[in-house]
């Protein structure tokens, strides 16, 4: 928390907001649900396409320096050897003798008592358990058959680097970006989609030749990534950049940044750029036997690239547009002086799932209806629209509530002259514009 000050927001408030409104809901809630998976839905599939775009808008159409790539999720088992998953990528849990919940040994306080229950010594040892997801691929399902879901995107982007470097002629420094699912069996899913099991990672892997710029080429990195969290506008006091120390890096990387927000139960990381060394490649080189190295035309000389990493959670940075847009304030109606409040989501216009909300001033006025859809229609040229009617304060507070920027309404003078009323979600400032500049007002804001 920053100070004393009592969150904004609590995660009932935005759980009970994203279900109401169509942004998330439990997965196979009519079953009970499963714990760690969720579903996104109308709006949220939306805003979280809007998040991912944004990033891939920025990391790779925007630059001509860096490549798409799409890996599969199943990859050969021998991957996850080589990068160390098998081996490694384990948490420690316990299990309550008594209430058998489970827990990450590292998320408790001490291991005299269960948090859950609450008895003394009923908390089993510690011990290993891997966060890999297994499954069979083929008809047989013995060891032979065994594969896992990609804990992360990153390794297809390393076992294909000569194919990637060769057929997109590119030579370092250069990156190869992706966005995909990632499965982890996480002991303790929870904060609503802030850990689950099955998620969404944009990952960058950024390859820089071995000349001695390669902190700087982190270092600008990390530059870019705080630039585009502010365009986005997320709000500079929730967010932080905190540098790993030495003890807090993996041996091999010489610099680490976790990008951090300050959620209502507290700090939490969205994103962790790394400076990882030739450890991927070098590890995937030896267990494979082939070369990764780069081959340099121009020197004929062969190198091992060192590699900067961006790995960014796009569930969890959907969530932090959820959590750090949202607002509750009062306002006082200037016709009757009557104090009301009101839910507003302030998502910055390129998030927002709807742009421009539609409406007329009646329903039942078939000359408006008609006029308020034809505008609508034109407008899905530029923005992303949505029509609707009804009760005009229900509509417009229903709009705030989806974070939608503006909402155009359309009044009998409309229809005498031309102009529509155009209000603006944070200021509820109304503009008189001509429906024929409507498209050019817009494209200036959105
Ligand atoms: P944590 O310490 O929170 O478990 P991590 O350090 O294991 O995360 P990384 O392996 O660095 O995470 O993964 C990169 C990014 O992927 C994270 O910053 C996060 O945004 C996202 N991510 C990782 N695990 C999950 C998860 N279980 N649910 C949602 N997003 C996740």
């Amino acid at each position: 928390m920053i100070g004393n000050e009592k969150p904004r927001v609590t995660m009932d408030e935005i759980t009970a907001l994203a279900k109401r409104r169509g942004f998330i809901f439990q997965s196979s809630e009519i079953y009970g649900g499963l714990g760690g998976f969720f579903d996104y839905g109308p709006l949220g599939a939306i805003l979280k396409r809007n998040v991912k775009n944004a990033w891939w808008r920025e990391i790779v159409e925007l630059r001509d320096d860096v490549v798409a790539f799409d890996s599969s999720i199943v990859m050969h088992p021998s991957t996850w050897i080589a990068s160390g998953h098998v081996a490694n990528f384990s948490d420690t849990m316990v299990d309550c003798k008594n209430c058998k919940h489970r827990f990450r040994a590292d998320h408790l306080p001490s291991l005299a008592k269960c948090p859950d229950c609450g008895m003394k010594d009923t908390l089993t040892e510690p011990r290993a358990f891997n966060l890999m997801m297994q499954t069979s691929v083929g008809p047989m399902e013995d060891s032979a058959s065994r594969a896992y879901l990609r804990p992360e995107t990153a390794q297809g982007m390393f076992v294909n680097f000569k194919n990637i470097y060769q057929s997109a002629r590119k030579r370092p420094p250069f990156g190869i970006a992706q966005i995909g699912k990632s499965f982890r069996n996480e002991i303790t899913p929870g904060n609503f989609t802030f850990r689950m099991r099955e998620f969404e990672q944009a990952e960058l892997e950024y390859f820089v030749p071995n000349d001695g710029n390669d902190l700087a080429a982190y270092e600008e990195w990390v530059t870019a990534r705080k630039k585009w969290y502010s365009d986005y506008g997320v709000r500079e006091d929730r967010l932080r950049f905190y540098e790993l120390t030495e003890r807090e890096r993996p041996h091999y990387a010489k610099a680490g940044t976790d990008v951090e927000y300050l959620f209502p139960w507290g700090w939490g990381e969205l994103e962790s750029i790394a400076h990882r060394g030739t450890y991927d490649l070098d590890a995937h080189m030896a267990l494979s036997g082939k070369d990764l190295q780069y081959f340099d035309e121009a020197s004929k000389s062969k190198y091992t690239p060192i590699l900067i990493e961006s790995s960014a959670g796009m569930d969890r940075t959907t969530l932090t547009m959820l959590v750090d847009a949202y607002d509750q304030e009062t306002i006082k109606d200037a016709d009757s002086g009557k104090e009301t409040s009101r839910v507003v989501l302030r998502f910055h216009p390129k998030i927002a799932p709807v742009q421009v909300g539609v409406f007329p001033l009646a329903r039942n006025k078939p000359d408006l209806v008609e006029r308020a859809k034809g505008i609508e229609r034109d407008l899905r040229a530029v923005a992303r629209t949505q029509y609707d009617e009804g009760n005009v304060g229900q509509l417009y507070r229903r709009q705030d509530e989806i974070g939608t920027p503006f909402c155009i309404m359309i009044d009998f003078q409309s229809l005498d002259d031309g102009t529509v009323t155009v209000r603006e979600r944070d200021s509820m400032r109304q503009d008189r514009v001509e429906a024929a500049r409507l498209r050019a007002y817009l494209s200036e804001r959105l």
